[in-house]
This record gives structure tokens, C-alpha cells and sequence, in this order.
């Protein structure tokens, strides 16, 4: 990012949830040394494009136990295409089409569809679709 290869967004809204972060359903289920997140982010400014290699999402997720709230939420490194080069399940589900600030696209972004299986995920049952941040296990954001 620091060399501008990739970009990166924040994905916070749901389709349900904007403003309202406590009521985020994202899930983040832990799946051999990463997790596998499930869930619908809306609002997601340079959501999808090809003007860099990469796109990197923080995304806000759920893991299984943790409390109610704002005080669950866990924020994920999901980048669209692993180390590897490979797609990671993450797809553009659509595009919001705005009346003006146009120089950036704005996506629904589905997590956790199925569509792209990573190979290492596929061959060892170990998950590198997402990472949590350090440090931020259930913490609020
Ligand atoms: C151009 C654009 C780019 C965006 N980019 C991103 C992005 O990159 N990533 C991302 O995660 N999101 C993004 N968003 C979403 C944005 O950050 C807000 O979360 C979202 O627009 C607000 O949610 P909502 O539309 O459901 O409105 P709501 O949360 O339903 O709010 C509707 C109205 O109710 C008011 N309201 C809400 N809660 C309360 C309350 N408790 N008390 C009183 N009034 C209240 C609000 O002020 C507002 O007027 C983007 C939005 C736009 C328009």
C-alpha cells in the first residue's frame, strides 16, 4: 500500500446496519490458523476496481462468544487476492450508483459466498481468507 500497489476500504455498513454498528452480523468463524467471514458489507467506497493490483478490506466481523454490541466486534485484514495470487471469497455482489462525489466506485460487497475456494484452504483445511489485527481479538473498535 505504502507503494500504492494496492488500495484499501473499511467495512463497517451492512445493508441493515449503518449507523447503528451494534447491530453488525458479519461472522467471522475460525477455520485452522485464520477465520472464514460470512455477512454483506454495504457502502463500501473503492469497494471493487483494477486501478491497483490489490485490494485490501478491514472488515468488521463477529467471532463465536463474544459479547453482545459494539464490544464483539473484531476487525479483519481480507485481501482480495492472497499472497499467492489467488481470489479470495469475497465478491461484488453490486454497485451504487451516486449522484455525485463519482471518482470512486461504491459496492455491496458478499463475504463467504463459495465462489472462490483458495487452494491452501481447499487442500489443508486451514483457512488464510482472513486475519484478525493484532491485538484486537474482541475488543470494540
Ligand atoms: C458515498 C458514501 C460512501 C460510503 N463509504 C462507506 C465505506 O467505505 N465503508 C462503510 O462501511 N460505509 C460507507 N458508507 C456508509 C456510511 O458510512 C454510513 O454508515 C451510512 O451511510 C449510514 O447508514 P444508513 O444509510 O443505514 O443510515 P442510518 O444509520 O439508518 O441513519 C439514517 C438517519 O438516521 C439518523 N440516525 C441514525 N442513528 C441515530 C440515532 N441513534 N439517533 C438519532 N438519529 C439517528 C442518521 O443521522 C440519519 O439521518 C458510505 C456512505 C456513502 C453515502
Amino acid at each position: 500500500m505504502v507503494e500504492g500497489r494496492y488500495t484499501g476500504t473499511m467495512c463497517l455498513s451492512e445493508p441493515h446496519a449503518g449507523s447503528s454498528l451494534a447491530d453488525l452480523t458479519t461472522r467471522a468463524e475460525p477455520d485452522g490458523d485464520a477465520y472464514r467471514l460470512f455477512g454483506n458489507k454495504m457502502w463500501i467506497s473503492a469497494g471493487d476496481h483494477e486501478l491497483t493490483e490489490n485490494i485490501v478490506h478491514l472488515v468488521l466481523a463477529r467471532i463465536p462468544g463474544g459479547p453482545p454490541g459494539v464490544r464483539g466486534i473484531s476487525l479483519f485484514v481480507v485481501p482480495k487476492h492472497l499472497a499467492d495470487g489467488e481470489r479470495n471469497d469475497v465478491v461484488t455482489a453490486g454497485l451504487n450508483h451516486k449522484m455525485g462525489y463519482r471518482g470512486t466506485v461504491n459496492a455491496l460487497l458478499n463475504f463467504g459466498e463459495g465462489r472462490h475456494t483458495p487452494a491452501a484452504h481447499r487442500a489443508r483445511s486451514a483457512s488464510w481468507w482472513a486475519s484478525p489485527t493484532r491485538g484486537c481479538g474482541t475488543c470494540s473498535t
